[in-house]
C-alpha cells in the first residue's frame, strides 16, 4: 500500500520512512517510536522524597525486623482496602 509522507507530500510504497525526506511515514512505528519516547520521559521522573525514603530504609533495609514489619502492616493494609471495598461495593448494591 501506498503512504503519503506527512512533511513532504512525496507517496512512497510499503516503507517505514520516506524515501525523500527519511520521516517515520509508518503508523506502526510511528506509534511505537512515540510509545518508547512516553515511556522513556515516564521513567526519568525522579521518585519522591518519601518514595526514596520507603525503597531505601524500609523495604530494602538491612535489618530482617524491618523488611518484616512493612511487609506485615503492606499486608495488613491491602486486607483492609480489600474489605473497605467490600463494605463500599454492598453499601452501593444496598438500595437498589
Ligand atoms: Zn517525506
Amino acid at each position: 500500500m501506498a503512504r503519503r509522507c506527512k512533511s513532504c507530500k512525496t507517496w512512497n510504497d510499503d516503507v517505514d520512512y520516506c524515501v525523500s525526506c527519511g520521516a517515520v511515514i509508518s503508523l506502526e512505528l510511528s506509534e511505537k517510536l512515540e510509545w518508547e519516547a512516553k515511556t522513556k520521559a515516564k521513567s526519568e521522573i525522579p521518585p519522591t522524597p518519601s518514595e526514596t525514603f520507603f525503597e531505601d530504609h524500609i523495604k530494602n533495609s538491612r535489618f530482617l525486623l524491618v523488611r518484616w514489619v512493612y511487609f506485615i502492616l503492606h499486608s495488613i493494609w491491602v486486607i483492609l482496602i480489600t474489605i473497605l471495598s467490600f463494605f463500599l461495593y454492598m453499601i452501593a448494591m444496598a438500595p437498589g
